[in-house]
């Protein structure tokens, strides 16, 4: 569950598609990835112009729908300002947010005297709502370094909170990665040692 490996990551890799034709299915097209390759779902009766037409079509949503749930630095620098925004009353205001490989027990971190967040790729592929949350998470300690009463009060106005921090619980447990459930210590010794581990 955790890193997900894309094999098409590359940008000049094309994927490896596989039409599968059904007579069951008469009007919905459907693609997901399968052992590698993309497979994509047609009804029988459509003509070879439809179906490069749909390939082409599906493979483009399945792109989109998975950026979205793998987004770029920019893409999450972005996503953390309109959480800012929404939950936090625009209180938290982080200078950088991007991913990192490095976090071995931490889902994401914070230094609040530079004001940057840093969320674990393992997280990538994983549900958009955990990783807002765990963006949420971080954000809060920029408003309260600790895991104090007030913090929680923060974190919780997102309202997937607990589904997410059990979510999270789960794949910890599931992966025996020694990943903390309930995730990122922004301490400021934590704060500190990431940012030394930080390359
Ligand atoms: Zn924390």
């Amino acid at each position: 569950m955790a890193a997900v490996p894309h094999p098409t990551d590359g940008p000049d890799e094309a994927p490896l598609v596989e039409v599968r034709r059904s007579r069951r299915r008469r009007r919905t097209v459907a693609a997901y990835r399968e052992d590698g390759k993309i497979v994509v779902l047609l009804p029988a009766r459509f003509t070879r112009a439809e179906e490069k037409e749909w390939v082409a079509t599906m493979l483009a949503r399945l792109e989109r729908s998975e950026r979205r749930r793998r987004p770029s630095d920019a893409g999450l620098r972005r996503r953390a300002a309109e959480l800012a925004d929404r939950y936090l009353e625009g209180r938290a205001d982080p200078l950088t947010v991007r991913w990192v490989p490095n976090q071995n027990s931490r889902w994401g971190s914070c230094t609040p005297s530079d004001r940057s967040i840093r969320l674990s790729t393992r997280l990538q592929g994983m549900p958009s709502w955990v990783i807002d949350y765990v963006l949420v998470h971080e954000l809060a300690h920029l408003i309260e370094t600790g895991h104090t009463p007030q913090f929680w009060a923060w974190v919780d106005r997102y309202p997937r909170a607990e589904r997410a921090k059990g979510f999270l619980e789960g794949v910890a447990a599931a992966s025996s990665l020694g990943i903390e459930a309930d995730p990122p210590d922004c301490s400021p010794e934590g704060a500190a040692q990431m940012a030394a581990d930080d390359l």
